[in-house]
């Protein structure tokens, strides 16, 4: 797979296409997403194929697939809750890049109580009128759509009055406002809706049953299982973006010099084995090391333990949950040790330190990646309910109707 990949890439790559036209192409020999199934772009490829497939992307520091929520989560709803017609109309725009989608569950008053959603869907007609806020919305003002839950029947106990649409976020109801981080960047938004429209051919749940699809959206999220194959250089999808109708060669220089924080999260392994260390390393810093690979092997077969789950047409349970676990317990041992090999530069920041100041830049992101997607206590508590059989976390009487559920 890597040699007939490196080879492709080798006869396919041209400087002067554009990102849409690469895109395209990609998707054509079905490499943007090899591990979706044969009958929606992919390939119904193993992880080593995928891995064989992002080497060689990555060896040949091309752009590769394109990534985002739209193909983490929003293509996997689709094509598992999607009618024919959704899927006909959504996945291939996902699947080529030309529109990135967003998240858009949590609220001011629902976090990891993700059920307590206050933000309401009225039947008008073949239409629904939005109305409420959510809030931490990674990459919305980048995004064409978002993935909404909306509660529609405040008479329904808390799990049963929602209902899961795909909105446009193209329109006058729909206000996108950036949050500032620690780190400097934006990341995530405040989305709010002031009667903002959503067709009913756009609703992915039945009508009070769209908990279920956001439980398999989280469960998408955690195992990170649709993502793309992720070799090569990564450039935000969507036409938002402004990446569509570049060429791109001149795209590579562009993220090239730009490059010194592309991900706030990922790939720091690879990172900490080029940090000089002039003084050597430490017996303490070698376990650590250990550590982050065992982490980093068990999470690969936790990861085939869900990949084989769905193939049977299940949605991951609490495996995503370790999932989880384990990415951030890997993300926490590298700051620490990050910082620990950096010694006292580890106090500056700026991209002329060593590696650039990603180690740094992370430093000030990882808080939230404990937070996001489900905060680790909470990851805690599925595993102890659904898989140890411990008793449930405290809760108001299921049967409650929302309306009557004390607030805080
Ligand atoms: C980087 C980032 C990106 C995000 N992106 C998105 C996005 O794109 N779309 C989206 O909808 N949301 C997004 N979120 C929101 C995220 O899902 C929520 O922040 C998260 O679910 C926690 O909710 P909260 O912030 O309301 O905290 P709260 O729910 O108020 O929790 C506060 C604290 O209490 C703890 N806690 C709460 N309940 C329990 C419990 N039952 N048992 C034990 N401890 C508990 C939590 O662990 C946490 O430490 C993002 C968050 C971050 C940090």
């Amino acid at each position: 797979m890597y040699q007939s990949t490196r080879h492709w890439l080798e006869e396919n790559w041209n400087d002067s296409l554009t990102l849409r036209q690469w895109w395209q192409l990609m998707n054509d020999a079905r490499l943007s997403f090899p591990r979706w199934p044969s009958a929606w772009f992919g390939q119904d490829a193993t992880k080593e194929d995928q891995n064989e497939i992002a080497r060689a992307f990555a060896d040949a520091a091309v752009i590769g697939a394109p990534s985002g929520l739209g193909v983490l989560m929003g293509a996997p709803v689709t094509m598992t809750f999607g009618t024919e017609e959704q899927k006909q109309r959504w996945l291939p725009s996902l699947a080529t890049g030309v529109e990135g989608w967003c998240q858009l569950f949590s609220e001011p008053g629902a976090g990891s109580d993700l059920a307590s959603v206050t933000c309401r869907a009225e039947r008008d007609g073949d239409e629904w009128v939005i109305n409420g806020q959510k809030v931490w919305t990674s990459g919305a003002l980048h995004s064409t759509r978002g993935m909404l839950v909306a509660r529609n029947d405040f008479d329904q106990p808390k799990h049963k009055g929602l209902t899961y649409f795909i909105i446009d976020l193209e329109q006058p109801g729909v206000e996108i406002r950036p949050i500032k981080q620690m780190n400097g960047a934006a990341h995530f938004n405040e989305v709010f809706f002031s009667d903002a429209r959503v067709s009913d051919a756009d609703r992915v749940s039945d009508i009070n049953n769209g908990w279920a699809v956001t439980a398999a959206t989280l469960g998408f999220e955690r195992s990170g299982l649709s993502e793309g194959a992720f070799g090569g250089v990564r450039v935000p999808a969507g036409k938002q973006a402004g990446f569509l109708d570049r060429p791109v060669g001149e795209l590579l220089e562009y993220v090239k010099a730009s490059r010194s924080h592309p991900d706030e999260y990922g790939g720091l392994l690879s990172t900490l084995r080029t940090i000089p260390v002039t003084a050597g390393i430490n017996e303490i810093q070698k376990q650590k090391m250990v550590s982050l690979y065992t982490n980093e092997r068990i999470a690969e077969m936790t990861h085939e333990r869900i990949a084989s789950t769905m193939k049977k047409g299940e949605s991951p349970g609490a495996e995503a949950s370790t999932m989880k676990l384990h990415w951030t317990n890997g993300l926490r041992i590298s700051r620490d040790l990050g910082m620990e090999l950096l010694g006292a530069e580890g106090m500056l920041t700026g991209d002329d330190l060593p590696v650039e100041g990603k180690v740094q830049h992370f430093f000030l992101s990882m808080p939230s990646a404990s937070i996001a997607g489900g905060s680790d206590e909470v990851q805690r508590n599925i595993i102890g309910e659904k898989s140890l059989g411990l008793p449930k976390d405290a809760q108001t009487d299921p049967k409650t109707p929302f309306k009557d559920v004390p607030k805080n």
